[in-house]
């Protein structure tokens, strides 16, 4: 590193007391959490038209969160056409953990996470890392993200997330038994592991604290009950929380595709392309524009992940979305009773490992280094050797199978769903961050009856694209 790592942290704005460095004075502050709880401030300044059956929408991207659009816009009697490179691997719902976090209520930044990011950041088998190429870039969302820390925006972000995701799971089954894929979910809940009293004090002084305050199911195990669910654990894990709500999927890039052949069972038509602009004719989107060609449609929806900022900017939205990077390997795994029956995440590792077959995913990584970037598989092939030896379900790792994918982040943790503030025919869906599988399929389904709505839910208040504004 050309500059040490405390540098950088005071440079990026990130640690108790460390806003102001940051930029705040060059950064608009969010507004006050309390705005989007009022009673009608879910009704956007300027409203949309509302879709009827028979009309048509372009959707942009072609991970999962574009594709459960498409299958509630589909239901709906709309007629869908899905825009994206055709690029298996690239999607962030490729190679996620392939958890359904239902439980995960807390947003990943709270006043503990604040105070802890320096020492995170110094550590360097923490997953969190900033690549000082991008450090001075990542600047006024970390600034932003140490905002959304405080308690109050923590616990409306609770609130919020808990709302959501509480519709979560059912949303998973209803679309993955429409498309029969059913058995790509596993519904034996996730675990959280803990290495000691201190490990686990400090998880409940801090995720669980906010996590309880909004009822989100969870289940305290006792050694026995642990060693009952998950004999292959190492016996140095000796707390733990089950999520018995949550789930997984079994290679969500797999659940991708027959969710989107199930579209196009459905009449979705598929264009492989790259969506560089819109046409706009006063406040309506006319076309969706490609290198080739020109897209027209009644209705538009960006929903390309981590790549959809330049898109909302052109449709009215300034939205402070970046990338977190994450990393994964496949690992054999053990088939006999030590074997890895649901995910777990390992707090001392800060990682996952999932079943996924004759399989094993072992994920991390936490990374801000934009969208270009090359990875860099170091740290994820170390956790898998680690992970290797807190189950004995994780076995060898599969030469070849690293990834990287890009989480797509704002910085309150809560994805924007909802209606462009200056284009009465243009639609958000992004900025899912860590839960973009599990928050999925109920953003398709809100979206898309939040377009046929004169008005949107008051809860999408919270999900709103004009909440940075
Ligand atoms: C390591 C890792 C682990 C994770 N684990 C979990 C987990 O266990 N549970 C969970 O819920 N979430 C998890 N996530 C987060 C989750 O994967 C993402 O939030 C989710 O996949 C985002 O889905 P998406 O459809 O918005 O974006 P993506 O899946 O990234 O899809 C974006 C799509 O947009 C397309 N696109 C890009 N640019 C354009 C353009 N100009 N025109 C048209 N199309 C374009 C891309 O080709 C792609 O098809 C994890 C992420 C990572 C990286």
């Amino acid at each position: 590193l050309s500059i040490s790592r405390r540098n950088l942290l005071i440079g990026a704005g990130v640690g108790v007391g460390a806003v102001a460095i940051g930029g705040a004075a060059t950064v608009t502050l969010l507004r006050p959490h309390e705005v989007y709880w009022k009673d009608g401030a879910a009704t956007p300044k300027f409203p949309h038209i509302p879709a009827k059956p028979g009309d048509s929408v372009v959707i942009v991207g072609g991970g999962l969160v574009a594709i459960a659009n498409a299958l509630h816009a589909l239901k709906r009697g709309l007629k869908v056409t899905i825009v994206a490179p055709n690029s298996q691997r690239g999607p962030a719902s490729f190679g996620n953990a392939g958890v359904i976090a239902i439980g995960d209520t807390a947003p990943l930044g709270t006043p503990m996470t604040l105070a802890g990011g320096p020492s995170m950041l110094l550590d360097p088998e923490h997953p969190l890392s900033i690549r000082p190429a991008y450090a001075a870039q990542i600047a006024p969302w970390l600034s932003r993200f140490a905002l959304a820390c405080s308690e109050d925006y923590v616990r409306a972000s609770t609130k919020a997330l808990s709302w959501i995701l509480s519709q979560a799971t059912d949303a998973h089954f209803e679309l993955a038994a429409d498309a029969g894929a059913s058995d790509r979910l596993n519904p034996l809940g996730y675990l959280k592991v803990f290495k000691g009293e201190a490990a686990f004090n400090h998880f409940t002084n801090d995720e669980l604290k906010y996590t309880r305050e909004v009822n989100t199911p969870i289940e305290f195990l006792n050694d026995a009950q642990l060693r009952e669910m998950e004999p292959g654990l190492s016996k140095e894990y000796t707390h733990a929380v089950m999520h018995p709500k949550s789930g997984s999927v079994h290679l969500p890039g797999e659940y991708l595709r027959q969710l989107e052949a199930y579209a196009i069972s459905l009449g979705a038509v598929r264009i492989e392309e790259d969506v560089k602009t819109f046409k706009r004719n006063g406040q309506i989107v006319e076309a969706a524009v490609t290198a080739t060609q020109e897209i027209k449609g009644d209705h538009f929806i960006v929903a390309a992940g981590a790549w959809s900022k330049p898109l909302a900017a052109e449709l009215g939205a300034d939205i402070p979305l970046d990338t977190e990077r994450g990393y994964h390997v496949m690992t054999q795994a053990r088939e006999d009773d030590l074997r890895l029956r649901r995910s777990i995440y390992y707090s001392d590792l800060v990682a996952y490992s999932t079943p996924m077959g004759d399989q094993v995913r072992v994920t991390t990584g936490l990374e801000f280094g934009g969208l270009t970037a090359a990875p860099d598989y170091s740290l994820i092939n170390r956790k898998a050797i680690h992970a290797a030896t807190s189950h004995a379900g994780i076995g060898e790792k599969i030469e070849g199978s690293e990834w990287m994918g890009f989480r797509p982040s704002v910085p309150d943790h809560r994805p924007v769903i909802g209606h462009s503030p200056e284009f009465a025919n243009a639609h958000f869906a992004f900025g899912h961050g860590h839960l973009g599988l599990t928050m999925s399929a109920i953003t398709g389904k809100l979206l898309v009856e939040s377009m046929f709505a004169q008005t949107p839910r008051p809860e999408l208040a919270a999900f709103s694209p004009e909440r940075f504004s």
